[in-house]
């Protein structure tokens, strides 16, 4: 299986083409696109017959061979059996199925033949699906420097659920240390013991003095000077890892096949959206051949979107119009994994793809709405491609979260809301919703409290984070002291 950019010229797309493992490590290509594979490996009906027996790591590995060519298949089966376990993906939620890994829930049966289900995704360390995929990467990233007797030094900034994934997932993982900024004093108590309780040696807290968007300013100064990085062998993991959204694409087919029993039920994903990461893996399986009907992405207030998916015009927001709301792992001005869908809309045209996100630089945008002076009419075609979508609002959320409580009495998270309001708005008679539950409720406790007027119920081994013992260190936002920090940290 051969990777390209999706700016790839097209006389220049079958020499720059690279292997898994070459790109695991790896963000951006060097041309500032993003990698897909040359085509997508296609999927029989006689080999979701035969997946609907197996466990999830079983699963995780058949989906990850037809992708990472180059891994040896007994390597890789080992490497997905100790990722997908009931150890790291069930402490949260006893009991409940849990090891399935990713249970399904029935929310509500329908006279029409419609269903709403939620696919829980949030049962891992950190309580967010955030660790579907990265727990994965912890382990291929240990794999392939081992490999090559190399390091990597992750360096990243994180207002709360990413950063927090990455360094469960890189824990006491060997060649591997993390060196995290975040905005001190900025996080939710939660959030900041789940990532300052870690004592693990190779894992650095830095609370920044200043707000999230100095800790980015200085994660983007290291990364501009060249020589610093490449002798420091800094890295990152940002959601654009092609092996991330990979790892995702695995639980759209578990939760199709755990939904239905035969491949011409219908089901349907609403998958509540910040950065199209996780959509961007539904719209590969169903690419790959997965029997998905619609691909519903919510947004909250931050509804880039939302808006390019009903109109066709996908417009960058600034920052003064990027909204802090009370799902906050979908604020985002801009959705860095869309032109991964952008690519394969325009025909898997690299230059064309290349010429419309110029365009987003330059201009904050393009509009593909065919309308007179636009960019292009593309946007006709997004049906065929099964994306549709919706908006949620802080009180949407409210009443949603009451509502879901009422009516089948569980308490979701903030996030997982905004999906069941769109959903329940794009329910179709005979097609099962699933809705992609994205962080437990504990996380975004102060919505709970607002919505039900009572605390949301801890997952055992939670009960008392912000009492461990915290290890990080306060910084000013200065990026010769922070060089310097890493420079002693690291050794080299
Ligand atoms: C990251 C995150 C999202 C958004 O996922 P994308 O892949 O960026 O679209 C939604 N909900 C939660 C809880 C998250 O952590």
């Amino acid at each position: 299986m051969q990777y390209v950019s999706t700016r790839a010229a097209a006389s220049a797309a079958s020499s720059s083409s690279q292997q898994f493992s070459d790109i695991l490590l790896g963000g951006l290509a060097p041309d500032g696109g993003l990698y897909l594979p040359t085509e997508y490996p296609q999927v029989t009906g006689a080999e979701l017959d035969k997946w609907r027996q197996l466990s999830y790591a079983d699963l995780a590995y058949e989906i990850l061979r037809k992708f990472a060519t180059d891994i040896p298949e007994a390597d890789l089966r080992a490497l997905t059996a100790k990722t997908y376990t009931k150890e790291v993906y069930c402490n949260a939620r006893k009991g409940e199925k849990a090891s399935q890994i990713t249970p399904l829930r029935v929310l509500e049966e329908r006279e029409d033949g419609s269903r709403l289900v939620l696919q829980a995704l949030s049962n891992g360390p950190t309580l967010a699906f955030k660790d579907m995929a990265m727990q994965l990467l912890g382990n291929l990233f240990e794999y392939t420097l081992a490999k090559h007797d190399a390091q990597l030094n992750i360096f990243g900034a994180t207002s709360g659920d990413t950063g927090s994934a990455a360094e469960y997932a890189m824990r006491g993982k060997k060649g591997i240390r993390v060196f995290m900024l975040s905005p001190h004093k900025k996080m939710s108590a939660f959030q900041t013991a789940q990532m300052f309780s870690l004592q693990d040696p190779n894992i650095f807290n830095i609370a920044v003095e200043g707000v999230f968007d100095d800790c980015q300013d200085m994660v983007k100064a290291v990364s501009n000077d060249l020589p610093f990085k490449a002798k420091q062998k800094i890295g990152t993991v940002n959601s654009i890892n092609w092996a991330r959204v990979v790892a995702q694409v695995v639980y759209y087919f578990r939760g199709y096949l755990s939904a239905t029993t035969s491949n011409d039920q219908k089901v349907s994903f609403t998958v509540p959206s910040g950065n199209f990461g996780n959509i961007c893996a539904g719209h590969i399986a169903r690419m790959m051949g997965l029997p998905i009907d619609k691909l519903v992405a919510a947004t909250n207030e931050n509804d880039v979107l939302d808006e390019f998916f009903r109109t066709g015009v996908y417009r960058v927001r600034k920052s003064a119009e990027t909204y802090h709301t009370s799902s906050p792992s979908m604020d985002i001005s801009k959705a860095s994994n869309f032109e991964r869908f952008v690519y394969d809309l325009v025909g898997r045209d690299g230059d064309r793809t290349r010429a419309l996100f110029q365009k987003v630089e330059t201009h904050g945008g393009f509009d593909l709405s065919g309308k007179p002076g636009s960019d292009g009419d593309e946007f006709k075609l997004v049906a065929k491609y099964g994306f549709k979508s919706g908006k949620s609002t802080h009180a949407d959320r409210v009443n949603t979260i009451r509502d879901v409580a009422d009516d089948y009495d569980i308490t979701i998270d903030t996030h997982t809301a905004d999906g069941i309001k769109v959903a329940r708005e794009n329910m179709e008679a005979g097609v099962t919703m699933i809705v992609l539950e994205t962080a437990l409720a504990a996380k975004f406790n102060e919505t709970i409290l607002e919505a039900l007027g009572v605390d949301a119920e801890r997952p055992a081994g939670f009960e008392n984070i912000e009492a461990l013992p915290q290890k990080f260190v306060v910084m000013p936002a200065d990026v010769e002291k922070m060089k310097a920090y890493i420079a002693a940290n690291t050794g080299l």
